[in-house]
């Protein structure tokens, strides 16, 4: 479709976004042969920067390794990008920013283009309309970028949607949710509809409960202010680990491509009824002493801010695979550890002839360290006839040797030049995805619900191990599994 050629425009090109991600992303995919023949990269933003500034802002935080090649590479790299300042809202820098496009494109017949939209929300609508009136390519292909936030809610979803449809078609637009580029969440398809053994077990005769965790052991340090219009829920839960549980519990789609991934995905959030208040446990940290609170962020305007740093909530899937399977999610800040897992717990065997048998689990991990391991019960070796629960295991950097998974925003950006739109966010599973959420998310602000706090660096509220025990997560077997391996996980 791209018939080799493309100009790709990173507009937002001073921030963060595009520093830590979509430059070193391009270089990445530059490196690995995967740009298009003819590729031009132009930066874009309101910032005034020379040469050597925006080289420096761009190549910061890429990572050229031991290769004596990589330099080189870089310094080819570079040669494909420029940039260019001007602002947002006004027509005769998008003008200007056209011409340049086309003079740095010459006399290419293939006049391609993806703009990456790396901008914080409130300019993205005057960006977009820009964009589509002046530099769009007529008669070619145009793709555009998206990120979070995709709104706050319902409503301010569907507005930023119906806009967003005025200016361009559906198949134009890639929303990305950067967790659908990780490698164990693509896994997950493969996973379940390559194995015969996971199939047959997958649903609520055999699972008694999920688990979908995200937990990060830093808290919001200075982005306070950002956090605070949002709060946990909507920042992780909504989108990425609602994205992680669709593909859990979709149904087989009819093939691997885009449509029919996406329409399952939709099915299946169209099952889930809205996540209930009392189906939540919200929480906030405080200090431990050495670390502060998340009220003591300088950056928050509200010192008395009820915003949750911590949550876990319970939805349900009303289909005949998932009927009273409790799918909790838990995210939160400032926790104990850097994880992100789903963690499938199976039933209680029957008859437990071995007595207190602990339950299977089957657990994925996103990261750190990718593993995907089940938790079985096993006879002691040697003359003891005890059941212990061990594992089968499979770690990624263990199995696999020179193993290189890319970073998801490369694997993503790749999907967009090849136009595969099978991990971006549709615009009716957006909409799927704030019915699930939006009701809960207006009566935790009307009701000021207070979250519990807990510490810098626990575990999270006191009351989360009750709670997760209250829909069915069972750890009696815990105390007599170990993991031996020190130097893995
Ligand atoms: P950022 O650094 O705050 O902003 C990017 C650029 O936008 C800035 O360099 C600035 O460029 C311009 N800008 C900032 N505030 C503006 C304002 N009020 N009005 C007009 N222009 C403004 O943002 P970011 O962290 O790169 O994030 C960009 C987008 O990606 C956001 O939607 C964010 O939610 C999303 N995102 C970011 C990350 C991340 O890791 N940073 C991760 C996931 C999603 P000029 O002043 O030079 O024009
Ligand atoms: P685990 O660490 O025991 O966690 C299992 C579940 O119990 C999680 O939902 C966790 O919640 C909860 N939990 C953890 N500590 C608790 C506590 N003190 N009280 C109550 N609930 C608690 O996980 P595991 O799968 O049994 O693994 C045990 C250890 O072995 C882990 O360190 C794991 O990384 C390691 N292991 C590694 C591999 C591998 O690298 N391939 C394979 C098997 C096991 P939260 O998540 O909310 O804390």
């Amino acid at each position: 479709q791209l018939n080799g050629s493309i100009t790709i425009v990173v507009l937002g090109a001073s921030g963060d976004l595009a520093k830590k991600k979509t430059f070193p992303s391009l270089f990445g995919l530059y490196r690995n042969g995967f740009l298009p023949k003819e590729t031009r990269i132009i930066g874009y933003a309101r910032t005034k920067m020379d040469r050597d500034e925006f080289v420096k802002r761009t190549t910061e935080h890429m990572k050229l390794g031991e290769s004596p090649d990589a330099k080189k590479k870089l310094d080819e790299f570079l040669k494909l990008t420029s940039y260019h300042n001007g602002q947002y809202n006004e027509d005769a820098s998008w003008e200007d920013l056209a011409r340049y496009v086309e003079k740095i494109e010459g006399d290419t017949k293939q006049k391609n283009r993806l703009f990456y939209v790396a901008l914080p929300p409130s300019v993205f609508l005057d960006v977009a309309s820009g964009v589509r009136k002046h530099v769009y390519s007529d008669g070619f292909v145009n793709r555009i970028v998206i990120e979070k936030p995709f709104g706050k809610d319902l409503e301010s979803s569907r507005e930023l949607g119906t806009n967003i449809a005025k200016l361009f078609k559906e198949d134009e637009i890639y929303r990305i949710d950067h967790y659908l580029g990780k490698e164990m969440v693509k896994n997950l398809m493969t996973l379940r509809f390559a194995n015969v053994l996971f199939g047959q077990i997958w649903d609520s005769k055999n699972i008694d409960n999920v688990q979908i965790t995200f937990k990060e052991p830093f808290g919001t340090e200075g982005r306070g202010g950002y956090f605070d219009e949002f709060g946990i829920i909507r920042d992780v839960m909504q989108n990425h680990l609602l994205q992680v549980l669709s593909l859990v519990a979709m149904e087989r789609p009819t093939g691997t491509d885009a449509e029919s991934i996406r329409d399952e995905k939709v099915k299946v959030l169209r099952c889930i009824e809205p996540i209930k208040l009392e189906n939540a446990l919200l929480g906030q940290y405080v200090g431990n002493g050495e670390k502060p609170g998340y009220k003591e962020d300088d950056s928050l305007k509200n010192k008395n801010t009820n915003c949750p740093t911590f949550a876990a909530l319970v939805a349900y899937i009303h289909n005949e695979r998932w009927e009273g399977v409790p799918f909790i999610m838990k995210a939160g800040k400032a926790l104990n550890e850097p994880k992100v897992e789903i963690r499938i717990q199976f039933r209680n065997v029957s008859g437990d002839l071995f007595k207190d048998t602990p339950r299977n689990e089957l657990v994925l991990r996103i990261q750190p360290s990718e593993a995907v391991y089940m938790k079985f019960n096993n006879k002691h070796p040697g003359l003891s006839y005890q059941t212990l629960q061990s594992d089968l295991d499979l770690t990624y950097h263990r199995r696999y040797s020179d193993l290189k998974i890319p970073d998801a925003y490369e694997a993503l950006i790749l999907d967009v030049l090849r136009g595969d739109h099978s991990n971006f966010v549709r615009d009716d599973e957006l909409d799927a995805a704030w019915k699930i959420f939006t009701p809960i998310l207006h009566e935790i602000e009307q009701k000021q619900v207070q979250p519990k706090e807990y510490k810098y660096g626990s575990r999270g509220p006191a009351d989360l191990d009750d709670f997760v025990r209250k829909f069915g997560y069972d750890r009696s077997g815990a105390q007599n599994y170990e993991w031996p391996v020190k130097n893995v996980s």
